[in-house]
């Protein structure tokens, strides 16, 4: 797991740029700042490729207020982690209640104490990074230290927008190990586990790409996201998948189809219609792995219409 501590970044969103300046000059030392003078720039830092930790807010503002901005950022799954501190005059209590109702995490009133501002962003984004420490263990397996479940979860649904967005096809592989219950009676448990772990490892170094995904879907069975991956592309990175690991040579006498592990493999592809459904491509792609174990196992099989068919 990461030890090393990054450098944590701050919002600091404020229609007044003498504002921003002085809060800025405050926290840079000990964070990277960036800053926001309205409402969509402030929201459009929140939603990039690399969201802040923490967000100072103003709540008077111009066009989008404070409190319009932290409403958004709490009800979308992608912003919905990122604390949020009011740093604002409205001094009345009856703004402070609104301001945490509305999910932010702290409130500070100005004029504020320079010490009091630097203590609470320092034990907030203390705070968030050992959420985020919580937060990646819970989406890696345990045993084969890659994604899990959850974690395939959370970025299908994602992968499966974007391609919906972008009119590209989006493909899900899905293997399971031959035989694997004569493996783990034949050879024990702890050898299973091992096996488990080079049959993971296989896969993460059979995909490539940067926005390819590797997961344990659980037991024996391991699951591949491509996404922009055609039919044809993805059958091909299944079939590396099922080659390297017959090439690891791992022993399973028990297998009455061949001297090593094997795995069937099943692969769906899609051109998504609509904004959800994505669980279609995992229905789908483990149909085609059912199929692969029909037709003898060690193979792969594809299941790819090329647009989004509304019934399975
Ligand atoms: P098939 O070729 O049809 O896939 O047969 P199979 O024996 O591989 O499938 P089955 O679903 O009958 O058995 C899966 C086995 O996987 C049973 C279970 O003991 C084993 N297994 C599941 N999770 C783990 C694990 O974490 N460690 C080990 N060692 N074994 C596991
Ligand atoms: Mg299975
Ligand atoms: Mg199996």
């Amino acid at each position: 797991m990461e030890t090393i501590k990054k450098k944590q970044t701050v919002l600091i969103v404020d229609d007044s740029p003498v504002n921003v300046q002085m809060l800025g000059q405050l926290l840079k030392d000990e964070w990277n700042v960036k800053v926001a003078t309205n409402g969509k720039t402030a929201l459009n830092i929140a939603t990039s490729e690399d969201p802040p930790d923490l967000i100072l807010l103003d709540v008077m503002m111009p066009e989008i207020d404070g409190y319009k901005i932290c409403q958004i950022l709490k009800a979308s799954d992608d912003t919905k982690d990122i604390p949020i501190i009011f740093v604002t005059a409205m001094s009345q209590q009856e703004d402070e209640a609104k301001g945490l109702e509305l999910g932010a995490i702290d409130y500070i009133t100005k004029p504020y104490n320079i010490s009091i501002v630097k203590a609470r962003v320092r034990n907030h984004l203390e705070l968030k990074h050992y959420r985020d420490l919580l937060k990646d263990a819970s989406l890696i397996d345990g045993l084969t230290g890659i994604p899990n479940r959850r974690r395939f979860d959370e970025v299908l649904k994602s992968e499966w927008k974007r391609a919906f967005r972008d009119k590209k096809p989006i493909s899900v592989l899905m293997a399971d190990i031959d035989y694997f219950k004569r493996y783990n009676d034949h050879y024990g448990h702890l050898e299973g586990d091992e096996c488990l772990k080079r049959v993971a490892e296989c896969l993460q170094n059979t995909l490539k790409r940067p926005a390819d995904l590797a997961a344990r879907f659980g037991g024996e069975e391991f699951v591949g996201i491509l996404p922009a991956t055609t039919a044809e592309g993805a059958l091909k990175i299944a079939e590396t998948y099922r080659e390297s690991v017959e090439a690891l040579q791992v022993e399973h006498q028990e297998s009455p189809i061949s001297d090593y592990v094997t795995i069937s493999v099943g692969v769906a592809t899609i051109m998504p219609s609509e904004e959800q459904g994505e669980e279609k491509l995992v229905r789908r792609a483990d149909d085609a792995l059912y199929e692969a174990k029909e037709a003898g196992r060690n193979q792969v099989k594809g299941n790819a219409p090329s647009i989004d068919p509304k019934e399975r």
